[in-house]
């Protein structure tokens, strides 16, 4: 990318001309949480100030232009990831309770002795849900390895599949190791077990395109605010035929078809999931942060960010102590590593001092630290904004804080 398209880019970001302190920030977290265009900001003040008013309940017009831009996004969406319908796509607040959505209402069914098969590289919002069932049912997690590229072993997850096996639920980008697995294939191997699937896309919409009939899964989850929409909103895309045969999630106003003291009846999709006031404004403008990746594309962002990981990457090995985790060929532009015997909060810190925000600790994914053998590490990760000369700013600054910590 042109140093001219990508200050065009950065305009449309003006928290990133910020000063931390006496230096110029340079936003090293965007695996956490994108930063957001102002194209989307504008829209939602827009909507603040003209347009608000609750969806599906008003004849009135501004109800009427509320609803209609909330199902907008929806088609928006659907489009986004190739889904076949527009009912398959749920409005949830996040990625986190769109899994909870899965495990709950779908998990009913899962009986004594059921096995969910997961991975060592999960973030916690794949996990936990999951063991919430076992409150009350004798559920047993496999959990699927990794090898020292920190990549999924294939065999080892075929090996797991048995007549116990009711779910497959993993991640499609690791968040810590940036490794892409192959979740085609992946899925592929669980359907030929009769297993359904759930693809956790938090990670891999801000980097790439994913096509949910391609992928043939049968969920797939993500967050807005990871992928420069806004924050509060998330999707869950699943098949039809499994969110029909699926009990409501939350139960309220917007979910109902008639509700008696006797006798509820429900929605049909996608407002079966959908109970309570959706955060409706932040869903509207999400749909300006697809106007934005179309504009920017896809292929164009993956390619700088490929290439950003690969100089950074490069360039970070030559620092005398470092170590990074995750060195899959196919991975997403998240660099995770620690220094020596730094602590990572350290190196967070010292950073910040200079301008520069990561993300330290375990990122919500303690039994991937557990298996790295470390308690945490200093994790830097880019976007489309982000410049080679950040990231050369990036490398100067630790290799003045690496000498002061080792
Ligand atoms: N899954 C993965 C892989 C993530 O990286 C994250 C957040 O970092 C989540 C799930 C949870 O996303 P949210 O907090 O937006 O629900």
């Amino acid at each position: 990318m042109t140093n001219e398209n990508i200050e065009k880019i950065r305009r449309q970001f003006p928290v990133l001309s910020r000063r931390i302190g006496e230096k110029d920030l340079i936003y090293l977290d965007n695996t956490a949480t994108s930063q957001t265009p102002s194209t989307v900001v504008r829209e939602i003040e827009f909507l603040y100030d003209n347009s608000k008013a609750n969806v599906h309940r008003g004849v009135h017009t501004l109800s009427q232009e509320a609803t209609d831009r909330q199902e907008h996004t929806r088609r928006r969406v659907q489009g986004w990831i190739n889904a076949a319908e527009f009912e398959e796509i749920i409005f949830t607040r996040g990625t986190t309770e769109a899994i909870n959505l899965v495990a709950s209402s779908f998990g009913d069914r899962f009986r004594d002795g059921d096995e969910i098969i997961l991975t060592v590289m999960e973030h916690h919002a794949n996990i936990v849900p999951w063991q919430l069932l076992q409150r009350h049912k004798d559920i047993k997690l496999r959990v699927v390895e990794i090898n020292d590229r920190g990549e999924l072993d294939l065999e080892q997850y075929r090996s797991l599949f048995n007549e116990h096996t009711v779910m497959a639920s993993f991640t499609h980008i690791s968040n810590v190791l940036g490794t892409v697995n192959p979740v085609k294939e992946m899925t592929r191997i669980a359907h030929e077990h009769g297993v359904p699937v759930l693809v956790d896309g938090a990670q891999a919409v801000p980097h790439l395109r994913p096509d949910v009939q391609q992928i043939g899964c049968d969920f797939y989850v993500f967050s807005s605010h990871k992928m420069y929409g806004p924050t509060g909103v998330g999707i869950l895309y699943g098949r039809r035929e499994l969110l029909e045969s699926m009990p409501p999630y939350q139960g309220g106003g917007e979910m109902i078809k008639h509700v008696s003291f006797s006798h509820t009846t429900f929605a049909e999709l996608p407002f079966k999931f959908e109970a309570g006031t959706p955060d409706f404004i932040d869903i509207a403008a999400f749909s300006k942060a697809f106007d934005f990746l179309e504009e920017t594309g896809m292929d164009m962002i993956s390619m700088h960010e490929k290439q950003l990981l690969d100089y950074t990457t490069r360039r970070l090995l030559d620092i005398p102590g470092i170590k990074i985790y995750g060195s899959a060929p196919d991975k997403a532009a998240v660099i995770s590593f620690n220094i020596g015997e730094a602590h990572n909060y350290d190196v967070g810190f010292l950073l910040d001092k200079m301008g520069v925000a990561v993300r330290t600790g375990h990122h919500c994914a303690q039994p991937l630290m557990e298996r790295l053998g470390v308690p945490g590490t200093v994790r830097a990760s880019f976007a489309v904004y982000n410049t080679f000369d950040e990231a050369d700013r990036f490398i100067d600054a630790l290799r003045r804080i690496a000498p002061m910590l080792m």
